[in-house]
């Protein structure tokens, strides 16, 4: 069984990428920011004050988050609910990454990755899979671009959903949310000292997936 971490920035290309990877090796694709989704999104719709910690935390005691695996890739299941759609409004990208910094919710959310690895070969996206979830991963990429870069692929994929919103709007927020999952105190997003950096600023699709494959190929015989 082997695990590959793929961390980095918000825009960075790595769900694309992951998802593009699991088929190719026809292992399993995590996402585990959509994990943070869903805890920002219920403390969203319970209308809790997330820079409260501990009125979040109080609330994870009613929270059964569930992620299955179908067809169309993973689906998150809050409370029995099918959330997929809702964790991709922008406005619960912030409040996912501000309760993402609650020790707490990290916590709540560690077996629920590492159970995924315990009977499948693994590549999870995220911000610390590298350094915390799984820090005897087989494979760590770091994967990051300029902001502009991000920006610009975030507003297309936001424009393609029909999700109204402008590019300096993506891109202060994009920064915004960096900053908060860069220097908080716990699991920053940060690189893992042994893991593989890949800038993919002027990289396309196809050019990222066979540096990362290129990488994958080197570490697992
Ligand atoms: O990857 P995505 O943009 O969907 O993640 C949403 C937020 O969840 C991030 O901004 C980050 O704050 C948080 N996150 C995290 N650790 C992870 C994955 C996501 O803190 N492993």
């Amino acid at each position: 069984m082997y695990k590959i971490a793929l961390d980095g920035p918000s825009g960075s290309g790595k769900s694309v990428m992951a998802k593009a990877v699991a088929k190719r090796l026809n292992i399993l694709y995590v996402d585990t920011g959509a994990l943070y989704r869903a805890i920002g999104l219920y403390m969203f719709r319970n209308d809790i004050d997330i820079s409260d910690a501990e009125a979040v935390v109080a609330k994870l005691a009613d929270i059964d988050l569930k992620i299955s695996q179908t067809e169309e890739g993973q689906v998150v299941f809050l409370n029995g609910e099918n959330v997929n759609g809702d964790i991709r409004l922008p406005e619960i990208s912030m409040y996912a990454s501000k309760v993402s910094a609650i020790p707490r919710v990290r916590e709540f959310l560690l077996d629920i990755q590492r159970n995924t690895a315990k009977t499948n070969n693994v590549i999870m996206d995220g911000r610390d899979i590298g350094t915390v979830i799984f820090p005897d991963a087989e494979v760590k990429i770091f994967l990051f671009a300029n902001d502009e870069v991000r920006a610009k692929r975030r507003y297309l994929e936001l424009q393609e959903k029909g999700i109204a919103t402008t590019y300096e709007e993506v891109l202060s927020d994009m920064q915004k949310r960096d900053e908060n999952d860069r220097t908080r105190a716990v699991a920053p997003c940060l690189p893992a000292e042994d893991a593989v950096m890949l800038d993919n600023s002027s990289l396309n699709i196809d050019e990222t997936m066979s540096a990362i494959l290129g990488i994958i190929n080197e570490k697992i015989k």
